[in-house]
């Protein structure tokens, strides 16, 4: 038999390698996880978990206004961007050493260095030979710029992250996930911003209510929304930016052009198409439902195979995995009825499918919209409306889609999560008694149906 240096060889220690490589070693596998900058990845480096932190901070702009309408006199407040920096990455060094200990409690060997598959058995880190029974890459992804003229002057979110200064003007480019937070962030800390969007509304994908809704109310908090919009090109301009759209008439001068036009799988020089591992056109890994690749002793999870680019997903992919592989227990992932939000301010919760989608599958469907100002601003005076929206199935009468904008809505989206999931229909949303006053309870008592569809 051949012996290995391990059982698994995990490429990457972000979401779904470190919960993989904890999970095998808990079924007794030796495992080792390579990891080139810092364990916990993405989501909780530059990604899911400093994101909100900033989103906190920017918040608490709209906070100091609303205080004035329930008494409070608040003084003129002053914000400091380092400050908020240096608390954010300690908090970000405590949750990376949280990371790095859960695998060294696990028993999980972690080797620092950039990874390279040698061949179906063996990973090189560093010029250090390790073979492995199987091996996992879970390298994630990396920001994609477009191709432009000047891009290289340009951010991601990666760099958002370690800016030295709060810009005083922004132009966020793309009208995704990480546009409208990153708008929401840089708006609520006091930049003048752009975004500029080549669609005819942000956030593709999405409910299409929703997507006005939300259009409405950060343009409401001051941001600059150009749609059918590009970029085309970057150049320096005195001391700042100088950028050139489509629209020959929108010239935009800024301190700070961020791109957050997608993020591609991170693939590159890991030596995977020359193992034989098949890749997409996006160099994604191409996997089966339980993460195989094209190489047998060979599987990927998360964003490098370029499917649902979510922290929670990522997860579930690698306990699956680990489960698969090391507990006699073939494990795949339901895709279907994946919650999920964007922090913008307000933020959107959502589950299910969104009324296009849902008219695509039935042709006909009833929906059930609330819009309210959100009770706080009745004191606040704020103009924000909060939007809610039930999809149901006719003839099951199973509510098959969610969908919120307004304070909170990640939150209350999570519990209305389950019921969607659950299958529920519209009577037991009904059955269900409100909790007075919130905005949640909305949606167990809104009786006013509309139909569409054809
Ligand atoms: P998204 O895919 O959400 O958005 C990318 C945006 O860039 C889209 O608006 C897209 O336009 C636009 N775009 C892409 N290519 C070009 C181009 N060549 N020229 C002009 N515009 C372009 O990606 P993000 O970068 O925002 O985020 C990456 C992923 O990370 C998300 O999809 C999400 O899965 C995850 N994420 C999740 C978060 C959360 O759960 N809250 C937060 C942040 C990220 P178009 O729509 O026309 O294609």
């Amino acid at each position: 038999m051949t012996s290995y240096d391990y059982d698994f060889f995990v490429i990457g220690a972000g979401s779904g390698g470190v919960r993989a490589s904890r999970i095998a070693a808990s079924f007794g596998a030796r495992v080792a996880v390579a990891e080139s900058y810092r364990p916990g990845g993405t989501c909780v480096i530059r990604g899911c978990v400093p994101k909100k932190l900033l989103v906190y901070a920017a918040h608490f702009h709209e906070d100091f206004e609303d205080a004035r309408g329930y008494g409070w006199t608040v003084p003129a407040a002053e914000f400091s961007w380092p400050k908020l920096i240096e608390a954010k990455d300690r908090e970000i060094a405590r949750l990376e050493g949280i990371y790095e200990n859960l695998l060294v409690k696990a028993g999980v060997t972690l080797i620092r260095g950039r990874a390279r598959v040698a061949d179906a058995h063996t990973v090189e880190v560093d010029g250090v030979r390790h073979t492995a029974k199987h091996i996992l890459v879970a390298t994630g992804g990396w920001p994609a710029k477009t191709e432009i003229p000047g891009a290289e002057l340009g951010i991601t979110s990666n760099e958002a992250f370690e800016l030295k200064h709060l810009p005083r003007r922004v132009l966020m480019i793309g009208g995704g996930y990480i546009a409208v937070e990153f708008a929401g962030i840089f708006r609520g800390l006091g930049a003048e911003v752009t975004l500029s969007y080549r669609g005819s509304e942000i956030l593709r994908g999405f409910d299409d209510d929703v997507r006005r809704h939300l259009r409405a109310e950060i343009e409401a908090r001051g941001v600059r929304v150009l749609l059918r919009n590009e970029v085309v090109s970057i150049e320096r301009h005195g001391a700042g930016l100088r950028a050139r759209t489509s629209d020959v008439d929108i010239t935009i001068d800024c301190d700070c052009v961020m791109f957050a036009t997608g993020r591609m799988p991170n693939t590159a020089g890991l030596g995977l198409a020359e193992a034989g591992v098949a890749l997409d056109e996006n160099g994604a890994v191409i996997v089966d439902a339980f993460g195989q690749s094209s190489v047998p002793s060979i599987h990927a999870v998360g964003d490098v195979t370029h499917r649902v680019q979510l922290t929670p997903v990522a997860i579930r992919e690698g306990q699956a995995l680990a489960n698969t592989l090391f507990n006699n227990r073939p494990t795949t992932v339901a895709y279907g009825n994946i919650p999920s939000a964007v922090f913008s301010q307000p933020p959107i919760g959502t589950v299910g499918d969104t009324e296009e989608q849902a008219i695509q599958k039935y042709g006909r469907v009833e929906i059930y919209q609330a819009s309210f100002r959100p009770m706080k601003h009745t004191l606040s005076g704020r103009a924000e409306k909060t939007y809610m929206k039930l999809i149901v199935e006719p003839a099951s009468q199973k509510v098959i889609g969610a969908h919120m904008v307004g304070p909170d809505a990640p939150e209350i989206i999570q519990g209305i999560g389950i019921a969607v999931v659950a299958g529920l229909t519209k009577q037991q949303f009904d059955d269900t008694v409100g909790i007075h006053p919130t905005a949640a309870e909305e949606f167990v008592t809104m009786r006013e149906k509309v139909l569409r569809g054809f």
